[in-house]
């Protein structure tokens, strides 16, 4: 018998099709990890045992019917818990939701129910998002699941650890300046953020609306190219006005040589401070993995990418401010009682719904955006944005991927990092990504030599050549997966005792 959390998802998809396993079987095996490994990893706000077994269930009725099964039929899947799905709350992890049940489905939820995933709950994550450790959590910490003294990342946090625990094979976070790659890193998993505009948002609570982006983890390569296929594969979504046609295959070229294909490195990005050993010799490991396979490595230059960081906490919290306006204890959540006057209840109920970092977020937004700071902020953070988003234009004339880390250190202690500005550094090689709008994927490398933890390597390429990454992180993996580099990756972290999951 087969431990659950051995399978890929392309081999439960193919599993449940030809009726070597039902997708009930995969939910109860599914759920009973999750009875285990839970109390240790608690990646989760709210599992959906009920839905869950209705919608495994459906397929296997589906599948007695003699009816096609979607690609992704069987496969437990988590969700982020900013993401709408009837029958759960969606509460953002915070306090001022706490009680929000969610009205509709989001498009990229249904996506995947739609290819016949399982929907085994909503995952753990930083408040709206706002975080690298979701430790901003409002209702408990999530550990990751390789040292439980450690934070998983965030903000999307608890769908990294998720999958990297074995609970569930896929899972979706949203990504607004690195919160599906660097906890990927962290948790190591591959995380996917694809290019702003190819996923639909419709349905996923907004933090900053031109940044955020939505994309999978799964524990290889090939699983996030099935998931990648079920978000974008029926075409635009025309409730989300940013979202783009994009008619790809993810898996047509996943396995093609990348013989003769260019990587750039961006050599400054090598020596910033901040920037582990560990992490540094890794990502020459992944260098020559992708030599040792036939591409070539050019030495590309991103000018302005040290004002990334600046830029994008004036742009974020901006945005954050406006979109986080609506909570205002009238319309949604949260509502203070006994209050006299409107104004009154609005302060108290914001006062009260919101953490700490959320508020500091929102005043940061509100600060920026008044007149006489406007254009001494904003406009020049706009201005930067443009240059961010002109350096990769011309550093892709150059290579195809450029390749970096994707997160500068390996997972730190619970409480190490309370300083917010340093915790915001945690995203230095993701933000410019989704300042420029381009694709980028997090791939797992192995375990440091120094911390025997997760680290990582992160592929960015120009925008809706998503495809592509995918295929220099497939060669990545197989690189790994043969010994070379650091060692093999993307296994299922470490010895649950009583490890549930059994098939
Ligand atoms: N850590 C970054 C922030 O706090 C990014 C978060 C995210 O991508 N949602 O804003």
């Amino acid at each position: 018998m087969a431990n659950f959390d051995e399978l890929s998802a392309a081999q439960i998809a193919a599993g449940v099709t030809a009726g070597d396993f039902s997708a009930t079987e995969l939910a109860k095996a599914s759920l009973d990890a999750l009875d285990q490994r839970e109390p240790q990893v608690q990646a989760f706000l709210q599992t959906s045992a009920d839905l869950a077994l209705a919608a495994a269930e459906a397929t296997d009725q589906k599948r007695a019917a003699g009816e096609e099964l979607g690609p992704l039929a069987g496969v437990p899947v988590a969700f982020k818990d900013n993401m709408h799905l009837v029958g759960t709350r969606t509460t953002c992890a915070s306090r001022m939701l706490e009680n929000y049940d969610s009205t509709f489905t989001a498009t990229c939820v249904q996506r995947m129910l739609d290819a016949g995933a399982t929907p085994m709950g909503k995952a753990n994550m930083d408040e709206f998002a706002f975080g690298s450790s979701t430790e901003s959590s409002a209702f408990h910490r999530t550990n990751n699941p390789w040292d439980t003294d450690r934070v998983p990342g965030g903000s999307s946090g608890g769908s990294a650890a998720a999958v990297a625990s074995g609970e569930v094979t896929l899972s979706l976070g949203s990504d607004t300046g690195g919160s599906i790659r660097q906890p990927a890193s962290l948790c190591g998993v591959v995380g996917m953020k694809p290019t702003y505009g190819a996923v639909s948002r419709y349905g996923v609570v907004a933090f900053g609306s031109s940044l955020d982006q939505v994309g999978p983890f799964g524990r290889r390569v090939e699983d996030v190219a099935l998931a990648m296929n079920a978000l974008v594969g029926s075409g635009r979504d025309p409730y989300d006005s940013t979202s783009q046609d994009c008619p790809v295959d993810f898996l047509e070229h996943l396995d093609d040589p990348i013989e003769g294909r260019i990587v750039g490195i961006v050599p400054q990005l090598m020596e910033v401070e901040g920037l582990t050993d560990e992490v540094k010799a890794a990502i020459a490991g992944a260098r020559k993995v992708l030599e040792d396979q036939g591409a070539k490595v050019v030495e590309v230059d991103l000018p302005n990418i040290a004002s990334a960081i600046a830029a994008y906490y004036v742009i974020a919290p901006c945005e954050a401010f406006s979109n986080l306006a609506r909570f205002d204890g009238v319309r949604y959540g949260y509502q203070e009682e006994g209050c006299s006057t409107l104004a009154e209840q609005t302060s108290l109920s914001r006062a009260h719904g919101f953490g700490e970092e959320a508020k500091r977020r929102q005043m940061l937004g509100a600060y920026l955006l008044s007149s006489g700071t406007y254009d001494k902020y904003y406009y020049p953070a706009q201005q930067v944005r443009t240059l961010i988003t002109q350096d990769y234009v011309n550093a892709y004339k150059q290579c195809d991927v450029i390749l970096m880390p994707a997160a500068p250190r390996t997972a730190f202690k619970f409480g190490e990092i309370s300083d917010p500005t340093q915790m915001y550094a945690s995203d230095m090689f993701t933000i410019s990504n989704n300042i420029a709008g381009n694709g980028g994927i997090s791939v797992p490398l192995g375990l440091g030599k120094d911390s025997g933890l997760p680290v990582s390597a992160q592929l960015q390429g120009p925008a809706f050549k998503d495809r592509s990454l995918l295929t220099f992180a497939r060669a990545i993996e197989r690189g790994v997966d043969a010994g070379s580099g650091l060692g093999k990756g993307a296994p299922v972290a470490p010895d649950f005792a009583g490890r549930g999951g059994e098939l």
